[in-house]
C-alpha cells in the first residue's frame, strides 16, 4: 500500500531541527534539518532555490524553442521579421488602433484563448500591416509565457513539401506537417494568395495543418489578402469550419497600404 509506505518513510525521519544560516547573497534564512537513514538534509536558502528553479525553467524553454526551430528547419520567427512587434507598429487611424488593441488583447488573454482553441483571422489589403501584427502576436506570446510560437507562409510550406517528393530534401512530408502542428501558436501567412482556384494539393495540406492543430486544441492565426467572405472558398470550407470552432476573432485591415509612402 502506497499510504503505508509514506507513513513508514515519515517515521524514519527524526524530529526536525531548525536553525538560522546566512546566505552570502540573501542574508539570514531559516534552515530545517531532517535526519533520514543517517543522512542530514538541510533546506537551502529559499531565494537561491527560487533563482535556480527560474534559471532552469528559462533554460528549458530555450531548449524546447531551439528543438522546435530545428524541426521547422528555420528560426521560429524568421530573422528578417524579428523587429516586428507591437511597439514598432504605427497605428494612426482609429481602425488601426482598434486592430492593434485587439491583437494585444489576444496576447493578454492568451491562456483562456488557448483553452478555447480560439483562432484569429487577419484579412484585408496587402501592405496594411497584417504580417507585422501577426508576428507581433507570436513574439509577444513567447516574451510573456513559456509557449512556442512560429510564423510561416503557406507558400514556403508547400514548397518545402514539394521538395520532399524526389527524396533529396532530407525531410519527409510527414515531418514537415508534424513540426507545424507542434507550436502552441502558428501564424500562417499568405493563405489564398494564388487568387485562382486553389489546387487540391494546397487545400489538402492546409487542412492537414489546421485540422492537426484543431485536434490538439492549438490556435492558428491565418493571414490573407482576401476579403473575409472570399476566404472560406479559397482555403476550403473544411479548414474554415475548423477555424470557426472556439469562436474565431476576425480582424479586417480595411485601410490602404502603408508601404512605399515615400515612393520607390
Ligand atoms: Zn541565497
Amino acid at each position: 500500500m502506497v499510504s503505508e509506505n509514506v507513513v513508514r518513510l515519515a517515521n524514519m525521519a527524526t524530529p526536525q531541527a531548525t536553525s538560522v544560516a546566512v546566505c552570502e547573497d540573501h542574508g539570514e534564512y531559516q534552515v530545517t534539518e531532517t535526519q533520514i537513514m543517517g543522512h542530514t538534509f538541510r533546506t537551502p536558502c529559499p531565494e537561491c532555490k527560487r533563482l535556480r528553479a527560474e534559471a532552469d525553467r528559462v533554460q528549458e524553454v530555450e531548449r524546447q524553442r531551439h528543438e522546435l526551430a530545428w524541426k521547422l528547419g528555420d528560426a521560429l520567427i524568421p530573422k528578417r521579421f524579428k523587429d516586428r512587434n507591437f511597439d514598432s507598429y504605427t497605428a494612426s487611424t482609429g481602425a488601426q488602433k482598434k486592430v492593434l488593441a485587439k491583437c494585444r488583447q489576444y496576447v493578454e488573454e492568451f491562456e483562456p484563448n488557448l483553452e478555447a482553441g480560439r483562432c484569429v483571422i487577419l484579412v484585408g489589403n496587402p501592405g496594411a500591416g497584417k504580417t507585422h501584427l501577426g508576428i507581433a502576436i507570436a513574439q509577444a506570446v513567447m516574451a510573456t509565457s513559456t509557449h512556442t510560437a512560429a510564423y510561416r507562409t503557406l507558400g514556403a510550406i508547400l514548397h518545402a513539401i514539394r521538395a520532399t517528393f524526389d527524396g533529396s530534401s532530407g525531410q519527409t512530408e510527414g515531418s514537415i506537417l508534424d513540426a507545424l502542428i507542434k507550436p502552441t501558436l502558428l501564424v500562417l501567412d499568405e493563405v489564398g494568395a494564388s487568387k485562382e482556384t486553389p489546387s487540391e494539393f494546397e487545400l489538402s495540406r492546409l487542412f492537414a495543418i489546421i485540422n492537426g492543430r484543431y485536434e490538439k486544441m492549438l490556435p492558428t492565426i491565418v493571414i490573407s489578402n482576401l476579403g473575409v467572405k472570399e476566404l472560406p472558398a479559397a482555403m476550403g470550407e473544411r479548414s474554415a469550419d475548423r477555424l470557426r470552432e472556439g469562436g474565431v476573432i476576425v480582424l479586417p485591415f480595411t485601410w490602404e497600404s502603408q508601404r512605399g509612402k515615400e515612393g520607390f
